[in-house]
């Protein structure tokens, strides 16, 4: 990822790609203390557009603000850096990774001179687990790994430190040949997957966790508005992963992920065990909405020029 030619903005500058480097002593390096954002800009109707940018902006200056983190710019400032880096990297489609860490200041849990710098890179990423699996479908098992809980690592903020937990129980489902893995909470109910937030349905209404352990992801939001607009009923409560196996539908939502199908948890097939109906509806509608294709949420895009 490092060797390769284009600009990253980096506190407040464009630096060029090879140069974007930090010290081997940059504190979130050694302790995980650092939050990020995940964002996608796509090719649409108007010209290449962020998808909901100032949702993402605030949810980043939310996680700083849990974890503490002064942030040295303004959202405006950081909106503009992720347009930037996307029209400055001449890209017609993105993936956009803003992400505020402390630097080499000082060591040690107790270093109490360090400086949040923030970072906001921008390149092209396809379909995140293939396109392929956007109409077939993923395979996920259920994690041995427990979902955070919020007096661990605070589940609100989307924070370096809580991907370690994403990354074993993504490693482990990978390695048991899944594509995916379904994380429980403390209390043994559905939470999310490494980076998506979860959905089913049964019998015509959706059904999606609480956001009690889970990220409350901006896809997860934008799925329920656009459900909701078609007319189906959307319920949050807690899920067991035995009304996952007898569910009708299942899907993941994620800036990353956008709206991948489930068709099988822990060997057993969901539904017709390929993509339902009504997933590829939503499905097809965020496509739309991204893509600037729907009247409805233009004010969700922001274009880059
Ligand atoms: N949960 C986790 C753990 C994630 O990493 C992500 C990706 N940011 C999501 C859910 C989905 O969030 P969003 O739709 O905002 O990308």
């Amino acid at each position: 990822m490092d060797d390769r030619d284009g600009v990253i903005w980096f506190d407040g500058e464009m630096v060029n790609w090879r140069d974007a480097k930090t010290h081997v002593l940059t504190h979130t390096l050694h302790y995980g203390m650092g939050v990020f954002e995940g964002v996608r800009a796509y090719e649409a109707e108007q010209g290449t557009s962020i998808f909901r940018l100032e949702a993402h902006t605030k949810r980043l200056f939310n996680s700083a603000k849990i974890m503490n983190m002064p942030m040295p710019f303004t959202p405006e400032q950081i909106n503009e850096a992720q347009r930037a880096a996307v029209r400055e990297n001449g890209l017609k489609s993105a993936y956009i990774r803003p992400m505020v860490f402390y630097g080499s200041e000082g060591m040690g849990l107790r270093a109490d001179n360090l400086k949040a710098h923030i970072v906001v890179a921008a390149w092209e990423w396809g379909a995140y687990m293939g396109e392929e699996n956007l109409k077939r479908g993923i395979k996920i098992a259920t994690s041995s790994f427990t979902r955070h809980h919020p007096n661990i690592t605070m589940t609100k903020a989307k924070s370096n430190g809580s991907y370690m937990n994403s990354m074993l129980a993504l490693q482990e489902a990978i390695s048991h040949g899944c594509d995916e893995a379904l994380l429980l909470d403390t209390q043994g109910y559905v939470s999310e997957g490494s980076g998506e937030n979860f959905f089913m349905v049964r019998d015509g209404v959706i059904y999606t966790p609480e956001l009690t352990s889970a990220l409350d992801g901006i896809t997860r939001n934008t799925i329920i508005r656009l459900a909701h607009e078609a007319g189906y009923e959307v319920r949050e409560k807690c899920i067991t992963r035995d009304e996952v196996y007898i569910a009708d539908e299942a899907f993941f939502t994620g800036t990353a992920a956008e709206v991948t199908p489930i068709r099988e948890l822990d060997n057993r097939k969901i539904g017709s065990g390929s993509r339902g109906p009504i997933t590829e509806i939503l499905q097809a509608k965020y496509f739309d909405v991204v893509h600037g294709r729907s009247a409805e949420h233009l004010g969700w895009l922001t274009t880059v020029a």
